[in-house]
């Protein structure tokens, strides 16, 4: 049956995953503090239900390991909102360790020097018979090689993907937010002014009132082409050099598993609920029957989750198209990637040796959108339209919505303004690391 829409709305936010559930509810929490209405005022679409995009299907690592101090210092708001709540955002504080082989070093300590200049509780340990001891003392079977930085972050660490999207959706509904599911906009109407005037959807026409938000995860480059905006760029590097006709999205699948093992065999020494782990090393990688997987740069992430161990492996290029529905769609998952992640596993740790029959390919893994230069663009892209496009960063980034919302009723956010679209073209960009991964 088709959803009685309203005509008009003054706030319509395309989008029920974790960036369009944040920005309704604290739009609404804006509103009605200043004075200016309510939740009655917001309006959240979807075209499937609240989690049915990449938000639901997130590892949920919470975590401040970014080279980019302007992601940094949005992360350590992020991890506010989460701190603020955890138990409606199902938020996991167990901290989060990235671990690295030498070349990462330099990296991992500049992140780490930033954390203590923003008061961001980490600790860092270098050489590899420090970080081996560190490990150790946390976990005595601990034993991956060609690891000599260690940055443990303190604070951090995953939450419940459709738990925390849930805890939104009470939060936003505590705020007199309606949200509607089955409601895909499909058109937008420009008027002369550029600005948006209404969205035309599969139940019907809204007019907008005052402004409308994008947040459509993976869905990003549907709204790029009705925003009328350019499928490639020239982007200008630091040093004034322009690179032309860049692609502005590219498709990557985040491939990731779990083993089917009692969740409380991954625990700290001391019982206790372990940190994440993320490991890059350069020791070669072997089975637990020896054959070589690789001998080169290669990582992992994994964490403790309710029914086993989870986690994922560097993401795959798809390429500048893919058909997302029914999302997600597991495209281009490297045939190897089990028996990597497994032997990884047990590189990494002696209990899980012999896991590898374990491994099940349960809901985990999809495709994401990334930008051209793979950071978010948050940004008003026409005078009343503000879009989310987190480049697949942002199940962490909670508090995006946060700062989208003080935006909306006028105030200016210097935590999103090193994320505008300009930057492709003013030269603006965020430094690059020496992570293997698109994300850090
Ligand atoms: C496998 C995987 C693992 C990940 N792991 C992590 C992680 O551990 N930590 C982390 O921080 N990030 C992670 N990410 C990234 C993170 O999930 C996303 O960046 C984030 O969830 C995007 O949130 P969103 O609200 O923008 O989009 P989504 O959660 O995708 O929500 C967008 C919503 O828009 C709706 N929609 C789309 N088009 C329309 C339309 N035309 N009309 C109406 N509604 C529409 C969709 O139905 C969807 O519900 C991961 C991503 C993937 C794919």
């Amino acid at each position: 049956m088709a959803n009685e829409l309203p005509s008009s709305s003054p706030y319509v936010v395309v989008g029920a995953g974790i960036h369009g559930l944040s920005t309704a509810y604290h739009l609404a929490k804006e509103l009605r503090t200043r004075g200016l209405g309510s939740g009655a005022d917001v309006l959240v679409l979807d075209k499937s239900s609240p989690g049915s995009g990449a938000s639901g299907i997130a590892c949920g690592v919470v975590r401040n390991n970014y080279f980019q101090p302007a992601m940094s210092e949005l992360m350590q708001a992020c991890v506010e909102v989460w701190e603020s709540d955890p138990a409606a955002y199902h938020y996991n504080p167990v901290g989060y360790i990235a671990l690295g082989a030498s070349v990462q070093e330099p990296d991992l300590t500049a992140v780490y020097e930033r954390q203590q200049r923003i008061g961001y509780r980490s600790e860092l340990i270098l050489g590899a018979d420090a970080v081996d001891a560190h490990m150790r003392s946390l976990f005595p079977d601990w034993r991956a090689r060609g690891v000599t930085v260690c940055l443990h972050e303190h604070q951090g660490g995953f939450a419940f993907n459709l738990d925390s999207v849930e805890g939104l959706v009470g939060k936003c509904r505590s705020e007199s937010v309606t949200i509607l599911s089955g409601v895909e906009v499909q058109e937008l109407e420009l008027g002369a002014d550029d600005a948006v005037t209404a969205v035309r959807t599969s139940d019907g026409r809204i007019e907008i009132g005052e402004q409308l938000v994008l947040a459509p995860g993976p869905w990003a480059k549907r709204f790029w082409a009705m925003l009328g905006l350019p499928m490639q760029i020239d982007i200008r590097t630091p040093s004034g050099e322009v690179v032309r006709d860049q692609p502005m999205w590219t498709y990557w699948n985040l491939q990731e598993g779990e083993i089917a093992v009692d969740p409380t065999m991954f625990a700290t020494a001391d019982g206790g609920p372990p940190p994440v782990i993320h490991l890059d090393t350069d020791a070669p990688l072997s089975t637990d029957g020896g054959d070589l997987v690789t001998d080169e740069l290669w990582g992992i992430y994994f964490k403790r989750d309710r029914h086993g161990v989870q986690g994922g492996a560097s993401p795959l290029v798809v390429g500048p198209d893919v058909e997302l529905d029914p999302y997600p769609q597991t495209t281009n998952v490297d045939p190897g990637f089990a028996d990597m992640w497994c032997a990884a596993l047990s590189h990494a740790l002696g209990r899980f040796e012999g896991c590898r029959p374990l491994y099940r390919d349960a809901r985990s893994g999809g495709v994401g959108a990334f930008t051209a230069d793979n950071f978010p663009v948050f940004d008003h892209l026409k005078p009343n339209v503000y879009a989310i496009l987190d480049s697949n960063h942002g199940y962490k980034m909670i508090g995006v919505g946060r700062e989208v919302a003080k935006v909306l009723v006028g105030e200016h956010s210097s935590l999103l303004y090193p994320f505008r679209f300009e930057r492709f073209a003013t030269g603006d960009l965020h430094p690059v690391s020496n992570s293997p991964y698109p994300w850090s």
